[in-house]
């Protein structure tokens, strides 16, 4: 017997439709390129979607097209996101850290149709204009005096031109909720980028998910400023959590160093942010060196890499900012765990509680997770056993776009399970913690060093801005690890003094076996170090006790 509820598929649209119903009056406030601030309103954001929905009418845009976007976390996007996705078409969000060469690969393997970009990145749209193969127009985000005078781009139009000649008179579209909607390509440190192709149903689902308490726990009463960009999966969700809660919302455009962002916090009353580790390094010492503070923001999420300890002390016990460390991947939406602490865990002491949040956290609702050994056995769930990190759920893919790279799903009994390329444990209260990538595990004597702990050890010392732990060619061990530091400005350690600084903390042969200093770490198009990069340019390396 079926039940007899209404029948109303999940879509996209229906997140901005309630943001202007329910919460019209609530601004979304946004830096622009052009450095000023810009205030508008969901009312207003609502009837501009529309418009935008029209003007990719009037240009050819059909359901099911893609669309790109080069652009900044702000209220253009915003509108975007809502009306490519809204009107039935794929939005394609393009990251612009990528060199040109990438960007072009994933715009013609994609079949962009149309490209929206932020005026910061029109050298990246001259260098590539010549050679995509299926973009039809480039449109400037910006005004017509804005618009640059003499460009080689052809066929460039005008973003608010287009929405000036469109009528804001369009009802969105109702259709199957396993429609396309947005399509976001991973950084592809191994081979080429693939694309995770998300539908209405999975973004709604996540949706609900990452608005939970227990989740990022995001209300009407939170002024949130997403750091992580929208052309990185989608700002972890943000902006639609944000329009499902009716939460207030800014964007903050290009200017991410420290002195910016803290402004911005300050001058809106942000209360809830998020972003990856290296942001909120910036952020951390602009604050400490001009002796300021946060009156307002009071949680930020961290994640798309391990937060080290140091940094969630420093927001914690120094700025009252309460550190939310999360987990997730493109091919997760992203998002997949949260370490919010249980009820049991709230009265333990400082440091029991540190290394509980620490940990990467517990699945959300909707997100299945089990390691696994190398011969594909299920480990227990003891905190102990570290294997190969597998999910599922509706908003895990499952395959990659126009079937990239094969099939990703390991089957078991008939079920499909996506392996995440993480190591981790998983305590017996759920909670979950990576050890490290599959592919940056550092193999000793047959046994495994996870380098993230090694990381977090060397950040803690006042003088580490950021370390790297990487595996050195060893003829007896296999490898051995070799820590790579990255000093603050002005900050004084030696090798012998990083060295000591592991006694106590860890296992002794654990401990690296030599410091290479480096003037800078290569970090990858999402802010992470490229641990990838560091081997090669290490490559020549041989260590003392090699
Ligand atoms: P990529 O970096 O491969 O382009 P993603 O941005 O999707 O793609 O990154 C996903 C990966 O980032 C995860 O598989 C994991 O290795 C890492 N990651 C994400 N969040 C964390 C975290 N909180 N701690 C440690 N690693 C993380």
């Amino acid at each position: 017997m079926n039940g007899l509820m209404m029948q109303q598929p999940l879509l996209i649209s229906s997140l901005l439709v309630h943001a202007e119903r329910h919460h019209g009056d609530q601004e979304v406030v946004s830096r622009r390129v052009e450095g000023d601030v810009h205030r508008t309103t969901y009312r207003e954001l609502a009837a501009r979607s529309r418009q935008m929905a029209n003007g990719l009418l009037a240009l050819g845009v059909s359901p099911g097209d893609r669309v790109a976007t080069l652009a900044w976390n702000g209220y253009r996007h915003m509108e975007l996101y809502y009306a490519v996705s809204g009107s039935g078409s794929v939005l394609h969000t393009l990251n612009p850290r990528l060199h040109a060469d990438q960007v072009v690969w994933i715009a013609d393997h994609a079949e962009d149709q149309i490209l929206f970009f932020d005026l910061t990145f029109l050298p990246l749209i001259e260098a590539i204009a010549g050679r995509v193969k299926t973009i039809k127009a480039f449109v400037a985000m910006t005004d017509r005096a804005n618009m640059p005078a003499a460009s080689k781009v052809p066929n460039l139009l005008c973003y608010e031109e287009l929405i000036a000649a469109a009528s804001p008179d369009f009802t969105w579209p109702v259709f199957d909720e396993q429609t396309a909607s947005s399509l976001c390509y991973t950084s592809g440190t191994t081979g080429h980028p693939k694309g995770a192709l998300y539908s209405h149903r999975s973004t709604m689902l996540h949706t609900y998910a990452v608005a939970l308490p227990d989740s990022l726990n995001c209300s009407s009463r939170d002024v949130i400023l997403p750091v992580v960009p929208m052309f990185h999966v989608n700002a972890w969700g943000l902006p639609y959590a944000a329009c499902m809660v009716g939460a207030k919302l800014v964007l903050p455009g290009p200017f991410l160093d420290g002195k910016s962002l803290h402004e911005l916090f300050e001058a809106e009353g942000v209360t809830l942010s998020a972003g990856v580790p290296t942001v909120w390094q910036g952020l951390l010492a602009h604050v400490e060196a001009n002796n300021l503070k946060f009156s307002t923001m009071r949680r930020t999420i961290i994640g798309g890499a391990a937060c080290p300890p140091a940094m969630m002390r420093a927001f914690q016990e120094r700025y009252d900012v309460q550190v939310l460390h999360a987990w997730g991947m493109t091919e997760m939406s992203p998002l997949g765990t949260a370490c919010t602490l249980k009820a049991k865990h709230q009265g333990l002491g400082a440091e029991e509680r540190m290394a509980v949040q620490a940990k990467q956290g517990r699945a959300v609702f909707g997100v299945d997770m089990k390691i696994v050994g190398d011969d594909g056995r299920e480990l227990p769930h003891d905190g102990k056993a570290s294997g190969e990190l597998l999910v599922r759920g509706p908003w895990i893919i499952s395959s990659y776009f126009k079937g990239e790279g094969g099939d990703p799903l390991v089957y078991s009994n008939g079920n499909g399970w996506f392996p995440t390329g993480d190591v981790s444990t998983i305590d017996a209260d759920g909670y979950m913690q990576i050890t490290d990538r599959s592919k940056d595990v550092i193999k000793s004597g047959g046994e495994w060093i996870g380098s993230i702990d090694l990381e977090n050890i060397a950040m803690a010392h006042p003088s580490v801005a950021m370390a790297a732990c990487i595996g050195a060619k060893h003829p007896k061990w296999d490898e051995r690890p070799l820590l790579v530091v990255m000093k603050k400005p002005g900050g004084e350690v030696t090798r012998n003094e990083l060295l000591a600084f592991y006694e106590g903390k860890i296992a002794k042969w654990w401990t690296p076996d030599d410091v290479v200093f480096v003037d800078a770490i290569p970090l990858g198009a999402t802010g992470k170090m490229q641990k990838n990069k560091l081997r090669e340019q290490l490559a020549g390396y041989k260590l003392p006790s090699a």
